[in-house]
């Protein structure tokens, strides 16, 4: 079950990045979607974004959307680009009867939905 709750939809561009307002004559834009890809979003906006926004913005969604979202998007089998990349297995650290503690792995499937951290792995 995926995210995808958002109808797919092209809007027009506005001639200029939308967060830096260096005009498309100045700069090379391109298509920004309002929520991110990776979380369902199929809403863009044509030629909105020009390279230097494209970075920082692309920085904070690999940050929310692996690091953060990363287990849940997994669980869920959100779209992604990269779907050979797509963990299908998780780690967890576990002691039994007060033992030392121990990495563990199980399928995704079989682990809670926690959205604070990807399984096994830090941000990246
Ligand atoms: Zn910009």
């Amino acid at each position: 079950m995926a995210l995808d709750i958002l109808t797919h939809e092209r809007y027009p561009t506005y001639g200029e990045c939308i967060y830096c307002g260096v005009s498309a004559s100045k700069a090379k834009l391109d298509d920004e979607h309002v929520v991110p890809y990776a979380l369902g979003g199929n809403i863009i906006i044509t030629d909105a974004s020009c390279k230097a926004c494209a970075v920082e913005t692309s920085r904070v969604e690999r940050v929310l959307c692996k690091a953060v979202l990363g287990g849940l998007r997994d669980s869920v089998g959100e779209q992604t680009r990269r779907p050979k990349q797509r963990a299908t297995n998780g780690s967890f650290v576990a002691s039994i009867n007060h033992g030392p503690r121990r990495t563990l792995t199980a399928p995704i499937s079989d682990l809670p939905l926690l959205p604070q951290c990807r399984y096994g792995a830090g941000p990246a």
